[in-house]
């Protein structure tokens, strides 16, 4: 096994030399960044064909553009970002001392970083904390998921080429190997995964006092109201839960539609799903990562009855979009994340019993509105609590880098994308410089 502690130790050293702190360092990984991925763009492809089927033009939409754009955002803001912030200095201060006063933040990395990362997006997940992290003068550690075994060993090389490993190194490994880094002490740990290894990493992290970003999932609900444009709900909701096969942190979760048109909606659904993946549904459909979880996404089949979708491959681990009804808030199929194509559809008669519901559940990280109604949508806003969303669309809000992307309670704790990258993997030391006069 690799020696952790001495590589850790090499990076502590190279920090310590401040030889990340200029800007045209920082600058030059982040173009290595971007030249790592536009030189190797078929190589990743193939990588995410073997572990995921993942199509070809999803890996473009959803693994690798965000991240060039991220890249390119982040070398043009760079100075701004990093230089140090003035701010105002009140009166108050005076009553210390007479002077004159000058207050600034001044953005310092924290020193050497941990990013562990899920195999849904291995390649997006594994490198967008790390622009962050480069952007803001840290060395990386990268940890990516073992499920994911051809793209991981395919960064892993990658890395070794592109980066020295006292800056930035991949370690690969199972549960053994995350345990081991664990027990090491970083400077900052960037955990995206699920609910209850986000529990893990935090215990670990709090023996160190080391300060962590956690990106969980959870149930993302996905409303629909007698008032909303039916043909669009339908197609945002196709279009989130077939992407990736809903192996995806912000899919809709379940769908929970007003009893007046569920009927209407249903067949709608039925229709366009038909269309959509009508000859060869499965030639351009993700497969579930694993057995083990496909079995599981498997199961809930029995939760309910199929309405629409049901379709699905034990040999190759696919399953098309399957809509359930009948189910209930107690089915299993609702107790936890499903993380997959099966979708269980519950009902509501008015608009305050849809938020009530979701009220009850714990704080997800996405939610999506479907509605014409203004009032209905400015309720669900103000009233539920959830990491980022979108009303009359899916997805969007991570594609847009100026809105910060993140959970909140069971759905994660901080935020990345845009400028909250650069925060988020900063310490902002907060100085005040008195001039006696
Ligand atoms: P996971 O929590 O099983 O694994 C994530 C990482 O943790 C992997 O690198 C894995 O090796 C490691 N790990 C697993 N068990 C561990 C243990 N006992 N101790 C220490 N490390 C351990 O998650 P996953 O199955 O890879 O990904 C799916 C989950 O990730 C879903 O819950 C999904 O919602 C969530 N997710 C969240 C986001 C987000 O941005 N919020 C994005 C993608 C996925």
């Amino acid at each position: 096994m690799i020696n952790i502690p001495s590589l850790i130790q090499a990076q502590r050293n190279f920090f310590a030399k401040g030889a990340t702190k200029s800007l045209s360092f920082r600058k030059e990984q982040l173009l290595r960044l971007k030249a790592l991925l536009e030189e190797n763009t078929q190589a990743i492809i193939e990588a995410l064909k073997t572990d995921l089927n993942k199509p070809a033009d999803q890996v473009m939409l959803a693994e690798i553009s965000p991240l060039i754009h991220e890249i390119d955002y982040m070398l043009e803001n760079l100075d701004r970002l990093a230089a140090p912030k003035d701010v105002e200095s009140p009166e108050t201060l005076s009553f210390f001392g007479m002077g004159e006063y000058h207050s600034q933040i001044i953005y310092e990395p924290y020193g050497v970083t941990l990013n562990i990362s899920p195999w849904n997006y291995p390649i997006q997940l594994s490198i967008s904390p790390i622009i962050g992290a480069i952007a803001a003068g840290n060395t990386v550690v990268l940890k990516p998921s073992e499920f994911t075994a051809a793209t991981s060993a395919l960064l892993n090389r990658l890395v070794a080429q592109y980066f020295v490993p006292e800056f930035f190194v991949v370690i690969e490994g199972d549960v053994a190997v995350n345990q081991a880094l664990l027990a090491e002490k970083f400077d900052y740990i960037f955990f995206t995964g699920s609910v209850p290894v986000g529990r893990i990493v935090m215990a670990a992290a709090s023996k160190h006092l080391t300060p962590v970003t956690l990106e969980l999932g959870g149930k993302s609900p996905f409303i629909v109201d007698k008032s909303a444009n039916l043909e669009q709900a339908a197609e945002s909701l196709i279009f989130g839960k077939t992407f990736n096969s809903g192996q995806t942190c912000i899919a809709p979760d379940y769908l929970l539609v007003q009893q007046d048109v569920k009927a209407e909606f249903v067949a709608i659904l039925k229709q366009k799903l038909q269309q959509k993946f009508d000859d060869n549904p499965f030639e351009n459909y993700a497969k579930v990562v694993s057995e083990r979880h496909y079995l599981r996404i498997k199961s809930f089949l029995n939760d309910g009855k199929i309405v629409a979708g049901g379709l699905f491959n034990d040999e190759t681990h696919q399953m098309l979009m399957t809509v359930l009804d009948g189910v209930t808030w107690e089915s299993p199929v609702m107790q936890d994340e499903i993380f997959g194509s099966v979708l269980p559809m519950l009902t509501f008669n008015g608009f305050d019993e849809a938020i009530e519901r979701i009220l009850a559940q714990p704080k997800p990280l996405a939610l999506y509105c479907f509605t014409e109604t203004e009032e209905n949508a400015t309720a669900v806003l103000s009233q539920v609590s959830f990491g980022g969303g979108a009303v009359n669309s899916c997805f969007l809000h991570f594609f847009n880098h100026n809105l910060p992307f993140g959970g909140v309670g069971d759905s994660g704790m901080g935020s990345y994308h845009g400028d909250r990258s650069f925060y988020e993997l900063s310490h902002e030391k907060a100085v005040v410089t008195r001039k006696i006069v």
